[in-house]
């Protein structure tokens, strides 16, 4: 049999490889790449999908980079689903069992939604909005379906409440935490969502388990506090899973996700990986585009020899929803005792800012969305007190845009 070998090849479509790709060219890097891709379009920008959900999207909207983009950089795409790598004869293998062979492998395989198992409902009935086609599959559901059940109070799942709320829907959201987005943001942060939350209609469940899913008719029903509750559809938003199969497969280190050291390589050294794949030194799986991006980056530069080290930017989750701009960065990391913490607050606007020996470390911020971007260079540069007083002091609403309209 005739085997294709590629110097580069890449499983993953998405921001890390793409980042991958456009740093190798940059460093001057011509060889030859073959992209093996799973999904039903090239690769996308995978975060406007569930924030596009009231007015759609075309198949190939949110596109990152169009199929010249790819001939113009020596790039091969190839649309099929990787099944295993054999890592001894450098072997990716398909369903068909036909392979390919590659000099150097990069594994950005992302991840997985993670349905529930839940007793009375199939994981199949349920909606996840991992992909673009997922949403696309709920949208259709949408177009004559009125009350969705959403399981999940993370930024997925209210996210998607918020869009299908504008889509004039009615929504349940229930969760574990004890309030929505509960492990980005203490409560004080969360209370104006929640009122705005159920201002729109959102029948909000917090600190509870959905067990049971029973289906009456072409409806479903379960009980909740004490409330028997009915919809039509349900949003299984509770969390992701890294696609370790193919590293499993090829014998490579893996825990949660594939092992990489600073250099985005893997125990194996031909194999390197990056993005929400990934799992850094010290546990953390970045789970963000932005940190995805750079790990493509860095892995393209590593990819021969070990030039640059990955150290963790302080990454942030922003998100605007139910009329809230919030913004969380490295909160998860936080003791509260081992910071001098800022608090201020000016009508809608909060934020709460972490320095240790006066450097910022972490921030929370709600409702002062026009200046995101200077939050995110104060940490990067690890601004200290006296500057973010000065050039970022606390502004009133005047950064915030109150449009009834949303
Ligand atoms: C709905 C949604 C909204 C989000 N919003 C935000 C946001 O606002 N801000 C933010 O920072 N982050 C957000 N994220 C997270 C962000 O999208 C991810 O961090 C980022 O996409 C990770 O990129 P990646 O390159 O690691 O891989 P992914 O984007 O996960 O893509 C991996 C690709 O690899 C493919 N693949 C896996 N295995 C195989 C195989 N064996 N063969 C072929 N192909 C395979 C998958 O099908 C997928 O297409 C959001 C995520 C989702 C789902």
């Amino acid at each position: 049999m005739n085997i294709h070998k590629y110097p580069i090849i890449i499983v993953g479509g998405s921001i890390a490889s793409i980042s991958f790709i456009r740093t190798l060219r940059e460093e001057g890097n011509a060889e030859k790449i073959l992209l093996i891709y799973g999904e039903d379009r090239l690769p996308y920008k995978r975060t406007k999908i569930n924030k596009n959900m009231v007015r759609g999207f075309n198949k190939d909207e949110f596109i990152i980079a169009d199929k010249a983009w790819y001939t113009n950089n020596n790039v091969e795409l190839l649309n099929v689903w990787a099944k295993s790598v054999d890592a001894e004869q450098k072997r990716i293998y398909f369903n068909n069992d036909e392979s390919v062979e590659y000099g150097k492998l990069l594994l950005a395989t992302g991840v997985t939604s993670v349905v529930p198992r839940l007793s009375g409902i199939e994981p199949e009935e349920m909606h996840s909005v991992q992909n673009a086609s997922d949403v696309e599959r709920l949208l259709e559901a949408a177009k004559d379906k009125k009350r969705f059940l959403i399981i999940g109070g993370g930024v997925e799942g209210v996210e998607t409440a918020d869009q299908l709320v504008r889509k004039g829907k009615e929504v349940i959201l229930a969760s574990r935490l004890k309030y929505p987005l509960q492990k980005l943001f203490p409560y004080e942060f969360i209370q104006p969502l929640e009122e705005s939350m159920l201002k729109r209609g959102v029948e909000l469940y917090s600190g509870v388990s959905v067990a049971t899913i029973e289906r009456v008719g072409d409806k479903y029903k379960t009980h909740l506090k004490g409330q028997e509750l009915v919809f039509d559809e349900v949003v299984a938003s509770t969390g992701t899973m890294p696609n370790i199969q193919l590293a499993i497969s090829a014998g490579i280190k893996t825990e949660r996700g594939i092992m990489v050291d600073e250099w985005m390589h893997t125990s194996d050294p031909d194999i390197i990986a990056a993005g929400d794949v990934a799992q850094h030194k010290n546990g953390v799986i970045t789970g963000l585009w932005h940190a995805a991006e750079h790990q493509g980056k860095l892995a393209a530069i590593n990819i021969y020899s070990k030039k640059e080290a990955h150290t963790q930017p302080p990454y942030r989750l922003k998100t605007e929803v139910f009329n809230q701009f919030l913004f969380s960065a490295e909160y998860e990391k936080i003791v509260t005792s081992e910071y001098d913490v800022l608090k201020e607050d000016e009508k809608a606007v909060k934020r709460w800012m972490y320095f240790k020996d006066d450097k910022l470390k972490a921030a929370l911020m709600l409702n002062d969305g026009l200046r995101a971007k200077q939050y995110q260079q104060a940490l990067m540069e690890e601004w200290s007190k006296s500057k973010v007083k000065k050039e970022l002091p606390l502004q009133a609403p005047l950064s915030f845009n109150f449009s009834p309209s949303l």
